[in-house]
């Protein structure tokens, strides 16, 4: 079964720490993730505005360190395509696809889209939790939705095989976001509001909304997200699929755990290592293989297909 994760600030932690990204102590690394039959992680490049300005060099120097895993290590590919996905599964390695948290990096400029594109990124969260040049984030709004520079950026992704991902965005930007795309939209680590009412959290109609453009909704593992406290459990984090998958069916639901992005995960679940638990638990709910290979990738490959096309 191929394992798709939407989201982990591992890349960005381990290279701010002086670590390595194939074998470390945190929630995610290539050797832990090796241990399944396919695994295909996005790797955001994250500046926390709360401690840096986020810059364009800045994201640039982050994706280079990614480029050097890359060289050093033989169970590891950066694909952009989703033929490379396919080519990376096939020939038992990590795949990992570059993905930009925060259109703030873009320091307002289109040219600076292009450049990340020609880098290998293919998926860019438009904000983080504050407002930014493309739009308002979960948190601070003052441009009342998308702006100017937030559509032509959302235009040229989508002619360009970029996914758009609607995580960390307040209503508005996420409502402009959605009524202009014209390929599927993702939530890549977002929970479901109406299970646990935080902002970071989608309500209903959002996740119909994506769903109609055929994207998905990556379940967060941050336990603030899945019950508003420090503890939580696998269980509680299935209340999440079960309302998306009965809302919106089984193909909207997917992974996007945030590994490495917060630090209070579900009992048992120390990292990566222990994703098994979740389909093992998916199973004893009498949810069907197929159900459980679309949330564990399948869904997500299906986005990948659909707009990674070169
Ligand atoms: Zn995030």
């Amino acid at each position: 079964m191929v394992i798709v994760d939407a989201h982990c600030d591992s890349l960005t932690r381990a290279v701010n720490n002086k670590k390595s990204l194939i074998s470390n102590s945190y929630h995610w690394d290539i050797n832990r993730a090796l241990k399944y039959d396919g695994f295909v992680q996005v790797l955001a490049v994250f500046q926390d505005p709360d401690s840096v300005k986020p810059t364009f060099n800045n994201a640039m120097r982050y994706i280079q360190e990614a480029r050097k895993v890359e060289n050093q290590s033989p169970f590891f590919k950066i694909c952009k395509a989703y033929n490379d996905i396919n080519e990376g599964l096939k020939n038992k390695k990590v795949c990992g696809i570059l993905s930009l948290e925060g259109g703030d990096a873009l320091e307002g400029k289109i040219e600076n889209l292009d450049a990340l594109y020609n880098a290998g990124v293919r998926l860019i969260t438009l904000t983080w939790n504050y407002a930014n040049q493309l739009g308002d984030g979960a948190e601070t709004q003052y441009n009342g939705g998308l702006t100017s520079f937030g559509i032509k950026t959302v235009n040229l992704m989508q002619e360009k095989g970029m996914i758009v991902d609607i995580s960390h965005a307040d209503v508005k930007t996420f409502e402009d976001c959605i009524s202009m795309s014209t390929k599927p939209v993702i939530a890549s680590h977002s929970n479901a509001r109406y299970i646990c009412d935080h902002p970071r959290n989608l309500y209903d109609w959002q996740i119909t909304g994506i769903r109609k453009t055929g994207g998905v909704v990556g379940i967060n593992f941050y336990t603030e997200f899945i019950n508003n406290s420090p503890k939580a459990d696998i269980s509680a984090l299935i209340r999440h699929i079960e309302h998306i998958c009965g809302l919106a069916g089984e193909d909207t639901v997917g992974i996007g755990a945030d590994f490495d992005g917060m630090d209070a995960l579900p009992e048992h679940i120390k990292g990566v290592e222990d994703l098994y638990l979740l389909f093992n638990e998916l199973a004893k709910l009498n949810y069907s293989d197929r159900a459980i290979q679309k949330i564990a990738g399948g869904n997500f490959l299906r986005v990948f297909r659909d707009v990674l096309t070169e």
